[in-house]
């Protein structure tokens, strides 16, 4: 089974997305990337609908359906970002409340050092252009997850495994930030304990602790 295949099918059991909603990538070849298509619900997938595309102009190379429509964002990612292999965009109950509050996620928990001090926002754009392509591949510049104003969550990694945990830790501090500035103000951690965190991580990795 492909790896675009079996996260796919994840996405629902663990809670990101509903419906049609959301779409995964992987780089297949130095220019080729297999996405999934689009309007068919991901647990209905099979691997024979998966798409593959030309990361330079986003040209059909195999497959039998429309690409997801956010196929211009997954090809400039990859253009743009040669250490991206994988690509995860989801509309996430928790990150999309704060992507459509336009505020980011700030440091509520020291394992937000995975991404940085802080999860930002890229302003909006409509979906499928190449205007919110752009927009997001900025915005990857220096962030490894991002959330797009008004829309949802895009995270990227050196696999569509490391992508698709950032989601779920993504949406796991979402829902933390959301819950505890529910009942109170949360404190948040400094830049400079962000980076000492994230230095610890580079000794220890993320989930010892
Ligand atoms: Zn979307």
């Amino acid at each position: 089974m492909d790896a675009v295949l079996l996260y796919a099918w994840r996405v629902p059991r663990d809670g990101l997305g509903h419906g049609t909603s959301g779409n995964l990538s992987r780089r297949v070849g130095a220019n080729t990337v297999r996405i999934t298509p689009s309007g068919i619900p991901f647990p209905r997938l099979s691997d024979a609908d998966l798409i593959d595309l030309r990361v330079e102009d986003g040209g059909v190379l195999a497959g039998h359906w429309q690409p997801s429509s956010e196929w211009r964002l997954h090809c400039a990612l990859y253009r743009q970002h040669p250490s991206v292999h994988g690509i995860v965009h989801v509309h996430s109950p928790f990150a999309t409340v704060f992507a459509c509050l336009g505020r980011p996620i700030e440091a509520v928990h020291y394992l937000i050092a995975k991404v940085g001090p802080r999860i930002p926002v890229v302003p909006y754009a409509t979906y499928g252009t190449q205007l919110l392509a752009e927009r997001v591949s900025e915005g990857l510049m220096t962030s490894r997850a991002v959330l797009l104003e008004n829309h949802g969550l895009v995270t990227v990694g050196a696999t569509l495994a490391e992508a698709y945990q950032l989601a779920l830790d993504v949406e796991w501090l979402a829902g933390l930030y959301y819950r505890t500035l529910s009942i109170g103000q949360p404190r948040i951690l400094d830049e400079a304990e962000i980076a000492r965190v994230q230095s610890a991580f580079r000794h220890y990795g993320p989930d010892r602790d």
